[in-house]
């Protein structure tokens, strides 16, 4: 089932909590809503499944209002951060909960329901453990029950509000991937709500980056990563070095470096920031002309595919993180304490309209 989101605007008294959200989602895809603590990810996940009423626009599912569906007719699943399971149900009784409940024309046998939360059990990786109750599962395990419940009324659209948010950094991340294999076999078009930018850029097709109640900015994980539109997702995506410096007289100067100002703001006199990944700064043990910032190398961490430095720059006396690939950094022959000379590249220029320095 698609869902088009189309201009829904949410306010609680006089504070606007969604505004002019537009986002189209095609059948089969997994989308995650990212944003910080109050950036309207939940409101939007509620208004989708119909727990809350948007004050302006609509949710089209596959093309058709969603306006006079209740819950139950939208067919969403639904798993929330807390795993909201019965506490004096077995395993096998809370997945078959929601066919249980259904009025008596609709409700399978009683071997077809054993069959198919037997299919389930396996799906989800429990099998073996219907007869358990909630308290005799770890935090993993309940959630993969909750997903289970969710999936057994076969929901057209599966809305996930931090389902791993409670659990601990090792299971959340062995349980995200094995979602995304889940999602890989079943296709149901579902939306994901997280704050966790990992979470988000390991598991979506898109990711949805909520700030202040807008879509700040929309797009694969790659081109979110490499390719923010502004400060805040430069910021909120992390990883990143924050070089500070001014445009003057048509040229940018951030600390020791200096380059031509791009066209449409070359005629500014203001302060100017760019933001640069550490895999994008490149080190060299000689500085050539203004492109190189000296800086002293005060951290090197070599574990894994590619060398950490952590760098003070001599000119501004910021700090600066780098990622280098093994064979570089054996080329370079650096030692803590050197002196050497770092460049950034593909520098984008953001000035202080957009961001405050
Ligand atoms: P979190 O990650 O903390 O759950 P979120 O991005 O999911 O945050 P929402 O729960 O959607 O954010 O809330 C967005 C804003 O709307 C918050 O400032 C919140 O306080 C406010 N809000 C949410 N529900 C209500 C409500 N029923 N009444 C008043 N304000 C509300």
């Amino acid at each position: 089932m698609s869902i088009e989101i189309i201009n829904i605007h949410k306010q609680f008294g006089s504070f606007t909590a969604l505004k002019d959200i537009n986002l189209t989602i095609p059948t089969g895809e997994l989308v995650a809503l990212l944003g910080p603590s109050g950036s309207g990810k939940t409101t939007l996940l509620r208004i989708i499944a119909g727990l809350e009423l948007a004050d302006q626009g609509s949710i089209l599912f596959n093309g058709e209002d969603t306006a006079q569906r209740n819950v139950q007719q939208r067919q969403v699943g639904f798993v929330f951060q807390h795993y909201a399971l019965f506490r004096h149900m077995t395993v096998f009784d809370n997945i078959a909960f929601g066919l249980h409940v259904r009025p008596s024309k609709l409700r399978p046998a009683k071997t077809e329901i054993q069959a198919k939360v037997q299919k389930l059990l396996s799906l989800v990786k429990l099998e073996g453990m219907a007869h358990r109750y909630p308290t005799q599962l770890s935090g993993g395990q309940r959630q993969r029950v909750a997903l289970a419940r969710a999936l057994a009324v076969e929901p057209q659209v599966l809305l996930l509000d931090e389902p791993f948010g409670a659990l601990d950094a090792k299971v959340r991340k062995e349980l995200r991937r094995w979602l995304r294999q889940l999602h890989d076999e079943l296709h149901v078009t579902s939306v994901f709500v997280t704050h966790d930018q990992e979470e988000a850029l390991d598991v979506a097709d898109r990711i949805v980056i909520l700030n202040n109640g807008r879509i700040e900015q929309l797009g694969t994980p790659e081109e979110v990563y490499e390719h923010p539109n502004s400060p805040f997702v430069y910021d909120f995506l992390g990883n990143v070095n924050l070089f500070r410096g001014r445009i003057h007289r048509g040229r940018i100067s951030l600390g020791s470096i200096e380059l031509a100002a791009p066209d449409h703001i070359d005629t500014l006199d203001t302060q100017a920031v760019s933001f640069v990944r550490p895999y994008n700064i490149e080190v060299e043990r000689e500085g050539k002309g203004q492109e190189f910032i000296p800086a002293r190398i005060l951290y090197i961490r070599a574990v894994g595919p590619t060398v950490h430095l952590e760098l003070k720059r001599e000119d501004t006396g910021d700090f600066v993180e780098v990622e280098l690939s093994k064979e570089r950094f054996r080329e370079l022959n650096i030692k803590l304490g050197e002196q050497v000379f770092v460049k950034p590249k593909d520098l984008r220029i953001f000035i202080p309209e957009d961001y405050v320095i």
